[in-house]
């Protein structure tokens, strides 16, 4: 059957297929039994999405959905607060009377709200930092639904405080801004909420749409306002999942105990986890022999969003790992099995930089007129520089280039050297990251290596903008 004819076909039927030929699904079902072709219904991009993305929900649970708690995570710049407001909340909010009353570091606790005339649940992930945001990230798990920025009403916008707001922007997860520290001489609250406007995050105060909310992590002043605030995003974000089908979610913690052995936090995403339970996660696999919860209390079973220890594994998993609950021991080893050769290839073609991106391949790309088909109508960059004052010189000359086939798109502009979390966030977002006048450790050049990261040094704005703009126009050097 010639392309011709199908479209003959489908003009008779009065679809008139646009440029790129995108049909529904419908219409190629109909298309296909016109002309007697089996329809095998599975999507190729969406089946790599999906295990890109780590997709938490089936099809079939779509009409099987219940509500289920947030998952938050603290971050912020050092000093800001970050460790004081978790250990208030849990100080605080965690109900003392309960059995075992004091919660246990898991990596993650529980917290009551009262909301809506009941009390409702949150969960607090424990390591507060876009560090291990941006790692877990890096490893393609999605565990936060609300991120919570602090930033010292005395100190104001830091350079940590933008990457915070980076990691959760570019993870599409919706931002809280706590104010700290108003207890304090010389906080400033409304100069905080003017220069994070003046970075695009706009207080809902003033017609925005982030929620920000003065506290006091210290004497606990207005946590309440925030935990409500939270529920209230939350709510908006209606995080559904269900809860009667084979658990699912992610590994935020893991370690070897001296007498228990490989121990692992995980937080259920999807379905019910049960003792006896035989998962597999990352490379490791076995029998749920006990779950404990936040308080340190055994439990039988953990649903959405609840974190809890599992004892039982015959590996150390490693944080951000997947787990998933399987039929049989067998099937388990096996996946183990295939995931640790999976891995194993997948180290060799990191180091190829399989799908990373860098300037030379941008280039490459344009010139082959492929940007569209490659993805790479965006260009994502993450921004080191030395001086406050560089950031906007740089992004200013970058931005009058010409952006009709290539946008740009600023992850992350921030002064000071490349960092770890900088190379997780481009490697999660496939960026390029560009320093100018700032130096890259050691450690930070071979991760970045490692994953096929590109990092450009400039010491003259013009070699910067030059290349980029040259990478634009599909007429860079390929070898670079
Ligand atoms: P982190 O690095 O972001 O985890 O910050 P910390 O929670 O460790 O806090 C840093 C310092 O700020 C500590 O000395 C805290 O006691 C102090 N601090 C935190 N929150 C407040 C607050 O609301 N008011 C005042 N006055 N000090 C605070």
């Amino acid at each position: 059957t010639s392309e011709g004819e199908i479209l003959g076909y489908l003009y008779s039927k009065g679809i008139k297929p646009d440029g790129v030929l995108k049909l529904s699904k419908d219409v190629v079902k109909m298309v296909c039994e016109e002309y007697d072709v089996e329809v095998i219904d599975a999507d190729p991009i969406r089946v790599e999405e999906m295990a890109k993305k780590k997709e938490i929900l089936d099809d079939d649970d779509l009409d099987k959905l219940e509500l289920r708690p947030p998952v938050l995570t603290i971050m912020g710049h050092v000093d800001h607060g970050k460790t004081s407001l978790l250990d208030y909340i849990r100080r605080s909010k965690v109900a003392a009377s309960e059995a075992g009353g004091i919660t246990q570091g898991i990596g993650a606790y529980r917290v009551q709200v009262p909301f809506d005339g009941k009390p409702q649940t949150c969960v607090f992930l424990d390591t507060p930092g876009h560090e291990a945001f941006g790692a877990m990230r890096a490893r393609g798990a999605r565990v936060t639904d609300i991120a919570i920025i602090v930033v010292a009403a005395d100190d104001g916008i830091q350079p940590q405080t933008t990457e915070a707001i980076a990691h959760a922007k570019a993870a599409g997860v919706p931002i809280i801004v706590a104010i700290n520290k108003i207890d304090k001489d010389g906080a400033n609250p409304d100069r905080v909420m003017q220069d994070l406007s003046s970075i695009g995050l706009m207080p809902e105060e003033w017609g925005g749409d982030i929620p920000m909310v003065k506290i006091s992590a210290l004497k606990g002043e207005n946590v309440d306002d925030l935990l409500e605030t939270v529920m209230l995003v939350s709510e908006l974000q209606e995080l559904k999942a269900n809860p009667n089908r084979n658990a699912k979610g992610t590994v935020i913690e893991a370690g070897l105990d001296k007498s228990r052995g490989p121990v692992a936090t995980f937080i259920v995403q999807n379905g019910t986890l049960k003792r006896g339970d035989i998962v597999v996660c990352g490379e490791a696999f076995g029998k749920v022999r006990a779950l404990f919860d936040d308080k340190g209390k055994r439990v039988d079973e953990a649903g959405p969003s609840i974190p809890v220890q599992v004892i039982g594994l015959n590996n150390v998993p490693l944080a951000g790992d997947e787990f998933e609950v399987v039929g049989s021991l067998d099937i388990a080893r096996e996946q183990a099995e295939s995931r640790a050769d999976y891995m194993r290839n997948e180290r060799i073609m990191e180091k190829a930089g399989d799908g990373m991106i860098t300037l030379s391949s941008l280039a490459s790309a344009v010139s082959a007129g492929k940007t569209v088909g490659l993805d790479l109508h965006q260009l994502n960059i993450i921004l080191k520089v030395d001086l406050q004052g560089s950031i906007e010189a740089v992004r200013q000359a970058l931005q009058v280039l010409p952006q009709t086939n290539i946008s740009l798109k600023f992850l992350l502009q921030a002064t000071g050297d490349i960092s770890s979390s900088d190379v997780d966030l481009a490697v999660a977002s496939k960026a390029i990251i560009f320093g100018f006048n700032v130096k890259v450790p050691g450690s930070v050049k071979s991760q970045a290596d490692n994953k096929g990261v590109e990092i450009r040094l400039y010491r003259v704005i013009y070699d910067l903008i030059d290349d980029v703009r040259k990478a634009m126009e599909g007429l860079l050097d390929t070898v670079e």
